[in-house]
């Protein structure tokens, strides 16, 4: 029975690399996908990289977070500020890997959760599991989904729900607030 299983992933996987135009990232298919990519996220963090977990809060004072990060870091993390569509070079970063949070280091995405959405910031369709809090907040008179790092309490972006299925999901990143790990030795 286990060993059928495993054949089956085998072979799912198998099929899901020969996908079309899967170049780095494939879209997965299914929730089922979905829930792989959530699982498995350590696969794509370097041998050498050290993370902290959730389970280890971050808690600075206002001098403390200026010192630690730029001033762009600073007003998105701990402002609320968005940085200029198109500005961040994570757009166009392709490598496989982990995105961490630029604040406290806790791993967010991994590059497999990351799509093109066109917008001009970092798109993905899921996280890392636990990896976020989330606050309505008012914009416009209209309520979007605030989203920020469980660890720091660093704002990250908004989540949407005009993203690719099958999570519908677009997680809208900050660049700025992310720091990529490419996963290094293994590619
Ligand atoms: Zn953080």
């Amino acid at each position: 029975m286990q060993r059928r299983r495993w054949l089956q992933g085998i072979l799912a996987l198998a099929a899901w690399n020969a996908l079309p135009g899967r170049a780095g990232a494939a879209q997965p298919a299914s929730a089922k996908d979905i829930e792989a990519l959530q699982k498995n996220w350590k696969a794509l963090l370097a041998a050498d990289a050290k993370v902290p977990t959730p389970a280890e809060p971050l808690k600075l004072s206002k001098e403390e977070w200026r010192k630690r990060l730029d001033k762009a870091q600073y007003n998105v993390l701990r402002e609320e500020g968005t940085e200029r569509a198109g500005s961040s070079p994570l757009n166009n970063e392709k490598r496989a890997g982990v995105y961490a949070c630029a604040g406290c280091g806790l791993p967010l995405f991994t590059s497999d959760m990351k799509y093109e959405s066109g917008t001009g910031w970092p798109s993905f369709f899921t996280t890392i599991p636990g990896a976020f809090a989330t606050k309505e907040d008012r914009y416009l008179f209209s309520p979007r989904t605030e989203y920020h790092c469980i660890r720091c309490g660093g704002h990250h972006g908004h989540v949407f729900d005009d993203g690719p299925p099958p999570t519908r999901q677009r997680w809208c990143n900050n660049g700025v607030a992310l720091k990529f790990i490419p996963r290094t030795g293994k590619t």
